[in-house]
């Protein structure tokens, strides 16, 4: 079976803006920084890196978390000053940017592809229309074997933003990231 990657408006729209922004070293400085929760995405990649600026030594950056008051927001803050110290920016203000809401659709291709690679299926490897709500029916590609012959354990998996399905192929259990 092949996947054939989507790529959504949003996320051609994302990549439009950061290539249009005058700041591309800083942007790709921040590609080092990962997100805490998932450790093997980056800010970009999982989306939640929305704008970058600069004045001299001082930089703003954008974020819109993937949950209001995530906690995971003071370690992200606390890197990315870190990472903009190495390219002498003394003083970096975090923006959160709690409107429009993060979705799903942000993620990049790149982050969908290292999310499967960490054993979690992206949302969009629901087979059918991955925006409707998880019945007993909904099928997820298997990220260790691709086999679509999966079923629903849970509706929660290790966090509530995950959904627990097992594959009848390899027999493993694996999370799903619902689409938000
Ligand atoms: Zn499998």
């Amino acid at each position: 079976m092949q996947v054939i990657p989507t790529k959504s408006p949003t996320q051609f729209e994302r990549e439009q803006f950061r290539r249009n922004s005058a700041f591309p070293e800083l942007w790709q400085c921040l590609d080092q920084v990962k997100d805490p929760e998932i450790p093997a995405l980056s800010l970009w990649d999982i989306g939640i890196l929305k704008d970058i600026k600069r004045q001299g030594d001082q930089a703003s950056v954008t974020i819109t978390p993937t949950y209001s008051g995530c906690p995971a927001m003071d370690a992200i803050a606390e890197d990315i000053t870190i990472a903009f110290k190495a390219l002498g920016i003394e003083k970096t203000v975090i923006i959160t940017e709690l409107s429009p809401a993060w979705t799903t659709d942000w993620m990049t291709d790149k982050g969908r592809n290292q999310l499967r690679d960490y054993g979690i299926a992206p949302p969009n490897d629901v087979i059918g229309d991955h925006e409707q709500p998880l019945n007993s029916d909904s099928q997820v590609l298997c990220p260790q074997c691709g086999s679509a012959d999966t079923k629903l354990l849970s509706e929660y998996g290790s966090t509530a933003c995950k959904a627990l399905f097992q594959c009848n192929s390899c027999y493993e259990p694996f999370d799903l990231f619902k689409h938000i």
